[in-house]
């Protein structure tokens, strides 16, 4: 595996793929690799791309009350994972490198940034694609793999590359999921052993859907969203932030019965203590995927 310092580094290694014949498929991670990120890898693999991972904790996508500071960093056991799942290329800048000078150029995306984690991450969803946006330059992937554990930035983002027409296409990959079915988080780590006993439950909610569905026929979105709100003030010490329903991806309002909705996603996100955890579910023509 080569290890990038440097973007010119980067850039350097990325050509001599690219003089080869091969595709290169982007993985952005922020470290802290857990198998969530490790299953983005095996989709990359499963592509034939030479995988290029970054890991940088990226600034611009945390508040000022957020937890940029404390965001673990575990480098050493960072690249022992990416070595073992055979990533050719790791790129690991530090933030002098990435940002020589505070920027004065941001990528700015509107309504799809307006609700969810948006409606109380107001620079978030900016930060994301100002991020990207360079990183894609920088790397210039045929692919680039996104979870959809955080699916509204993967909504932004195919916004970003479409407006801005950029020619890369992103891959969506699926939640991987613990046995107990809690997703895979580097934020999963802050949680007290009581707080992870509990936390599965959020998707235990988001599965229970299923049934609401089938007992609602003409079930609107509001009505969903006050079941599985009350579902989830029930899970002892979760705090909820958002239950809300919108279509995927243009992320609008859903009107009428889910039933006529070709593509919607139920998004929830909650705290336990200070640890602040999301999830969400996609169905198509109210068939879960
Ligand atoms: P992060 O390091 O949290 O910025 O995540 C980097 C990438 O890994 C993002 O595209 C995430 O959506 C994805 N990811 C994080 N957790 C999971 C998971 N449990 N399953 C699949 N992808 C994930």
């Amino acid at each position: 595996m080569i290890v990038c310092r440097t973007i010119a580094q980067l850039r350097t290694t990325v050509e001599a793929y690219r003089a080869q014949g091969r595709t290169i498929g982007w993985i952005p991670t922020m470290g802290a690799l857990h198998a969530g990120h490790e299953s983005l890898i095996h989709c990359a693999r499963e592509a034939g791309d030479v995988a290029v991972v970054s890991v940088f904790v990226n600034p611009l996508q945390f508040g000022p009350s957020e937890d940029y500071a404390r965001y673990p960093r575990p480098e050493a056991q960072d690249l022992q994972t990416l070595t073992r799942a055979h990533v050719e290329v790791a790129f690991m800048p530090d933030v002098a490198e990435v940002f020589p000078r505070p920027l004065v150029t941001t990528v700015h995306v509107e309504e799809c940034t307006a609700m969810m984690c948006g409606a109380s991450r107001p620079a978030h969803f900016d930060g994301v694609a100002t991020i990207v946006t360079k990183f894609l330059h920088i790397i210039c992937p045929q692919r680039a793999y996104f979870g959809m554990k955080d699916a509204q930035q993967v909504a932004v983002i195919q916004r970003v590359i479409e407006d801005l027409s950029l020619s890369v296409t992103v891959v969506r990959c699926p939640t991987l999921r613990e046995a107990d079915g809690l997703a895979y988080s580097s934020r999963n780590a802050y949680l007290s052993p009581e707080q992870r006993k509990h936390a599965p439950q959020l998707y235990a909610s988001l599965q229970r859907i299923d049934e609401w569905l089938s007992m609602h026929p003409q079930g609107e979105a509001p009505a969903l969203c006050e079941e599985v709100a009350r579902w989830i003030q029930a899970i002892p010490g979760c705090m909820l932030h958002y239950v809300e329903v919108h279509t995927y991806p243009d992320l609008r309002p859903v009107g009428g019965a889910l039933a006529h909705e070709p593509c919607w996603i139920i998004a929830i996100a909650a705290t336990f203590g200070t640890t602040r955890l999301i999830d969400n579910r996609l169905f198509h023509h109210t068939v879960p995927s």
